[in-house]
């Protein structure tokens, strides 16, 4: 999707602060960090939001969640994390291209809101 900020960090036409690349996802810092650790993992591919997620594209959140794992351990987040998915606009999606929010280097607690 030409016009989608996502897709073109993923293909390097927007720099960023890759931490993980694969042939299925990218993962970069966030721009405005929330905690010590946030990263966004997105597939390369373009998906709007969860909402968007099917029996055929849901091997490429599965990729994301792989992901996840293996940049939670190179981050170093041995006492655990957060995983975000905004969906949609009452979810508080700002970015129309499915992206998870890893969260962490910090005790976060055991509210969400
Ligand atoms: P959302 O609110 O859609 O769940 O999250 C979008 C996230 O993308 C926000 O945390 C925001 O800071 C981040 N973001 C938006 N634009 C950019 C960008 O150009 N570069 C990076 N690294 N993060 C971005
Ligand atoms: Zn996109």
């Amino acid at each position: 999707m030409t016009d989608c900020i996502f897709c073109k960090i993923a293909a390097g036409d927007i720099p960023s602060d890759k931490v993980y690349e694969d042939d299925l996802v990218y993962a970069f810092r966030d721009i405005n960090p929330q905690a010590p650790r946030h990263i966004l993992v997105i597939p390369k591919t373009h998906i709007p939001s969860a909402a968007h997620i099917t029996a055929e594209n849901a091997y490429l959140a599965g990729a994301c969640f792989g992901a996840i794992a293996t940049i939670a351990q190179a981050e170093g987040l041995d006492g655990g994390f957060r995983v975000i998915n905004n969906c949609g606009t009452d979810g508080g999606q700002t970015v129309g291209h499915l992206h998870f929010h890893i969260l962490g280097g910090k005790h976060l607690g055991e509210r969400l809101l």
